[in-house]
């Protein structure tokens, strides 16, 4: 893929008996001297990030800047793993995080009120340039402060959406779950449609579900989905069953 590095692609989906999985979408972006992350995945996908990272010949002291679409803590927990990098957050968002109720949603509560005191935070406004070719929006609902990111590199655009648009079937049916306010969140995926059509050939890439382009009217996926489950249920450590979530 042109323009982006996909470190980890997002999965949409939720188990009904454990829980939200977080699975989110984690995005590397070079532009100059700059190593941008855009958000960070949830704490299981440390060790896949980290190797990801070294495939790319990167180590996770060398990033220079990370964009977090959002404070929950599937996109954002693992800011601490970048001891060099600035982490550029909503101020709107860190100012809403900051006093949701403790141990209500999905705010990773103490690693928000870190965030807001470490000198590596950059609070960003609603309309920002976190760096050349790399600007953010307010896209609101999802959370009051989530934000879409938008990628100018070498000639392609790409826009991270965060949450504001979890997946394919949100932007094309214009409805979301797990929205702080539903009227906003379909202001914003209407928002998105508009970004979307500005510029042929853009690829948007959900939080959760693998980057899309236009075509022939309607969404294509740019990749194939590759998610799979490895577990022990059987009494014999070396029997590990793989369960393919890859299918449509
Ligand atoms: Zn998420």
């Amino acid at each position: 893929m042109t323009g982006i590095d996909l470190l980890i692609t997002g999965y949409p989906g939720v188990s009904p008996s454990n829980g939200g999985m977080g699975w989110s979408s984690v995005g590397l972006v070079r532009s100059g001297e700059r190593i941008v992350l855009i958000d960070t995945g949830p704490f299981g996908a440390r060790d896949l990030l980290r190797r990801r990272l070294a495939e790319r010949g990167v180590a996770p002291d060398e990033v220079t800047d990370i964009v977090l679409t959002h404070c929950h803590h599937d996109h954002s927990v693992n800011w601490t793993m970048f001891s060099r990098a600035r982490v550029h957050v909503s101020r709107r968002e860190m100012e809403w995080a900051l006093q949701v109720p403790h141990g209500v949603g999905p705010v990773p509560e103490l690693y928000v009120r870190e965030l807001a005191s470490s000198p590596a935070t950059v609070l960003l406004d609603d309309e920002s340039e976190v760096l050349p070719g790399i600007r953010t929006e307010i896209v609101p609902g999802h959370t009051p402060g989530s934000l879409i990111v938008t990628v100018d590199h070498d000639g392609t655009r790409t826009i991270f959406l965060g949450d504001a648009a979890k997946n394919r079937a949100e932007l094309v049916c214009h409805r979301v779950d797990a929205t702080l306010d539903a009227p906003l969140s379909k202001d914003s995926i209407a928002r998105i449609w508009t970004r979307w059509e500005e510029v042929p050939g853009t690829t948007v890439v959900p939080g959760h579900d693998l980057p899309m382009v236009l075509r022939d009217g309607g969404c294509s996926y740019l990749d194939t989905r590759q998610t799979s489950v490895q577990a022990r249920l059987s009494a014999d450590f070396d029997d590990v069953t793989t369960f393919d979530l890859a299918e449509e």
